[in-house]
């Protein structure tokens, strides 16, 4: 049986390290990490999120900051608001919570985050410098980070010739995590709703990352033995064995059948999900510490 990545004690470990290093900075006389999230209307699982990064911004000493606003919220006060956090000493992460109402332009409020404050790596230089190799600068997304720092757990930094099937190309989660695995010097494929015979490609990978949405729907005959196995999708169910009307959350991929073929496998929940949040501590803290004039911690 596959050994099972413990994304949660991972992301703990990161949120320790991340309050230790807040410490230090205090300590030398720079002011702490701040953090702001902005959150527009009243999304249940928008406002679940948003407590969830506030509360861990807290736990990490950071200047917590969350501006709630109502759903019809102008795109004008908004862009008003972001240039008003850009220009925010005290600020050095600006989050803005997606899915925006419809009538905002989500991609013009990405775009005016200061790209040395967009800490979800969104922002076109973030993107352009992932894409280029520019690490030691990039601001990375969150959860394909989380992901990466997941599979150096299993498998080290170095993954040099190892084939990645990354399945998914979102902008978020897919096509990031595809150049963190190049740039570890994977051989990297990215699969779609339009790849031919996925099942053979996934067998081929050393390394297979699925970020599809799609309940269970990668098999366990699509695992190549020994593999490591990264379920990015979250996905509820219903469950009916649990009672009327109750759910459940399940991965894109079929975790029992995929975890007897798997050399190691994240479980959902637990797996990456507790390291996006984590590592959106950890690029605060790397914005802050490049704000006070000192070298990025690794
Ligand atoms: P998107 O819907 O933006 O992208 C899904 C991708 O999957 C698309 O590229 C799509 O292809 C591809 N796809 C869809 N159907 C198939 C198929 N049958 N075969 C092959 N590829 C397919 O999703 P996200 O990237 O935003 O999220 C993916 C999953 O990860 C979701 O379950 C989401 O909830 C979860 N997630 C989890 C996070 C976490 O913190 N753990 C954070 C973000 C997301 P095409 O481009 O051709 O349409």
């Amino acid at each position: 049986m596959a050994e099972v990545i413990d994304g949660k004690s991972v992301a703990e470990d990161v949120v320790r390290m991340v309050k230790a290093l807040t410490a230090e900075l205090v300590a030398k006389g720079k002011a702490k990490p701040g953090l702001a999230v902005v959150i527009v209307g009243e999304d249940p699982a928008s406002q679940v999120y948003v407590a969830s990064k506030s509360r861990t911004a807290k736990e990490c000493g950071f200047h917590s900051l969350q501006h709630t606003l109502p759903a019809e919220t102008s795109q004008e006060a908004l862009l008003k608001l972001i240039a008003e956090l850009n220009a925010d000493p005290e600020i050095n992460g600006i989050l803005v919570q997606l899915p925006l109402p419809a009538h905002v332009d989500a991609g013009k409020i990405i775009q005016a985050i200061a790209p040395q404050k967009d800490v979800d790596g969104f922002h076109f230089i973030n993107v352009g410098k992932l894409g280029t190799g520019e690490l030691d600068t990039a601001f990375v997304p969150c959860t394909p980070a989380g992901s990466m720092l997941l599979i150096e757990r299993v498998r080290g930094k170095d993954l040099s010739g190892l084939n990645a099937v990354v399945v998914g190309r979102s902008n978020i989660v897919g096509k990031p995590m595809a150049n963190l695995l190049l740039a570890a010097n994977c051989t990297v494929t990215i699969a779609h709703s339009r790849t031919k015979d996925l099942p053979a490609l996934a067998r081929t990978a050393d390394i297979l990352v699925a970020a599809v949405g799609r309940p269970e729907m990668i098999r366990g005959d699509w695992v190549r033995p020994g593999a490591t196995v990264i379920d990015v999708g979250i996905n509820r169910i219903p469950a009916p064995e649990k009672g009327e009307g109750k759910s459940r959350l399940v991965g894109d991929v079929a975790y029992a059948e995929a975890a007897k073929a798997a050399g190691a496998i994240t479980p959902v929940p637990g797996g990456v999900g507790p390291m996006t949040i984590a590592m959106l501590m950890a690029n605060t803290l790397a914005s802050a510490y490049l704000a006070a004039g000192l070298k990025r911690p690794s």
